[in-house]
């Protein structure tokens, strides 16, 4: 059963992490010819863990086509996993029906990267902004009223309420997607790629925006994002995802600063500083290969700087540091 309020608190009164997914796989079969037979999977998502605490935020970056947004929609089951468990608040999100996912759906909200083609187009801001609202049965007093506070909340005014989406600029309808994704309450956002249509001073803003609402509503954000640099600006965890796998995961400050895996070392390299590139010796070469066929032994080796004979052979261990930083490659094991 879900409970209408959450309570976060374990038996030692400890608090358990939010969200707390253990090798969790979304395989796509992959069907050919006439009788469509099973050739494959594409392996999307292949056996990743990670934890979400409350009032956290942890940053999942990694190239397109990794797997990312996959994994997003697998925790909202718009995806369906092929194996694992997603664990939010203790309560197994695979094993519900639609009855109590509908239900469990106003504590998992999400943010999709094109505000444009999230927001109907028929329906002006008040109705977006709180009909989920009307939807669970939460308005109490005039819905415009609920419309104004939440549009309040995200800086935008009351001349808004009557408007419609395409009057807006794009970091204004982020604003509004925010607004609807607040509306009910939710413990975790799930923002994929919420900031990476937005011109770079827009991203701040509304990256401040959304690190103003954590800070008031106690939200936990899983933040998926291609860009390091604006994941250093929110996170504080960041996972890193390649071919379907988390390679490292570790506080923020740690990864960016001390980036250990190869394929971490390459996306930072590849952030852009004030001059230019900062360093150009990393630069990932190659094209990542299919989740449908993953090389042998490291997934990566066929594009790092640092492989070895082994890394072609041998699946890299994961190796466990301090701070629960977690790094999956051979130069550790
Ligand atoms: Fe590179 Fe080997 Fe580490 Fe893979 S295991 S990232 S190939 S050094």
């Amino acid at each position: 059963m879900i409970p209408e309020t959450i309570n976060h608190a374990g038996a030692n009164g400890e608090e358990n992490p939010l969200l707390e997914v253990i090798d969790l796989k979304t395989w796509f079969p992959i069907k050919r010819g006439l009788f469509s037979i099973g050739a494959g999977n594409v392996r999307a998502v292949d056996g990743v863990s990670f934890t979400i605490n409350r009032n956290e935020t942890l940053g999942l970056v990694g190239e397109s086509g990794c797997g990312k947004t996959t994994l997003g929609r697998t925790l909202l089951q718009l995806e369906k996993a092929s194996g694992g468990e997603i664990l939010f608040n203790g309560v197994s999100i695979p094993s519900l029906g639609r009855r109590e996912m509908n239900r469990l759906r106003r504590h998992i909200q999400v943010i999709f990267q094109d505000p444009l083609s999230s927001l109907n187009p028929r329906m002006n801001v008040m109705d977006i902004v709180t009909e989920g609202l009307v939807q669970f049965g939460m308005i109490e007093g005039s819905r415009q009223e609920h419309a104004a506070r939440l549009l309040q909340e995200v800086g935008l005014g009351r001349d808004a309420i009557h408007r419609w989406p395409h009057e807006f600029s794009g970091g204004q309808r982020q604003r509004i997607s925010i607004a609807r994704a607040l509306s009910l309450k939710p413990d975790l956002i799930i923002c994929d790629e919420a900031v990476s249509a937005l011109d770079v001073s827009v991203q701040a803003q509304v990256i401040n925006l959304l690190l103003k609402l954590q800070e008031s509503h106690r939200l936990s954000y899983l933040f998926i994002s291609h860009d390091v640099s604006v994941v250093s600006n929110i996170a504080d965890r960041v996972a890193v995802m390649y071919l379907g796998q988390i390679v490292e995961i570790g506080n923020a400050a740690d990864i960016i600063g001390n980036p250990m895996h190869p394929y971490t070392r390459v996306l930072i390299a590849a952030v852009p500083v004030a001059g230019g590139k900062r360093i150009d010796a990393h630069i990932v070469r190659g094209e990542a290969p299919s989740p449908a066929s993953p090389p042998e032994g490291c997934r990566f080796h066929p594009r790092c700087p640092e492989v070895m004979a082994h890394c072609k052979q041998m699946p890299p261990p994961v190796t466990t540091l301090e701070n629960g930083r977690m790094v999956m490659c051979h130069l550790y094991g």
